[in-house]
């Protein structure tokens, strides 16, 4: 049975590690997660056909760096993996998030835009 969890916009990358992981069915590598983001590398992963691509937050003096691979045993998903936490206003994203009780991993279940 899967615990089911929000997560505030900020509170996502709250995690005491300061980093969490989303693992999202997507045919899209890029989740809108309602930041920008600027490529910055690219790395091919040991044992995946599957490339691993470095994002850092587009906004000046936030270090928040983003990884994005597809999931190497199954490559209808995505796997997200944010580190750090965003030291500016958030766009007000609300990720609806479930987590497996047996891997520990977050699964994005949807995201939601609050209005201003
Ligand atoms: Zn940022």
């Amino acid at each position: 049975m899967l615990a089911t969890v929000i997560i505030r916009s900020r509170a996502a990358a709250v995690a005491a590690s300061g980093k969490i992981a989303f693992r999202t069915r997507s045919e899209e590598e890029i989740l809108d997660d309602g930041y920008k983001w600027r490529k910055y590398g690219k790395k091919s992963v040991k044992n995946s056909p599957n490339p691993r691509n470095y994002y850092r937050c587009s906004t000046e003096g936030c270090s928040v760096k983003k990884r994005v691979e597809r999931d190497k045993d199954d490559a209808n998903y995505v796997v997200t993996m944010y580190e750090g936490v965003h030291n500016h206003a958030s766009p007000g994203t609300v990720y609806y998030a479930s987590q497996d009780p047996a891997s520990g991993r977050f699964f994005v279940t949807g995201t939601h835009h609050l209005a201003p």
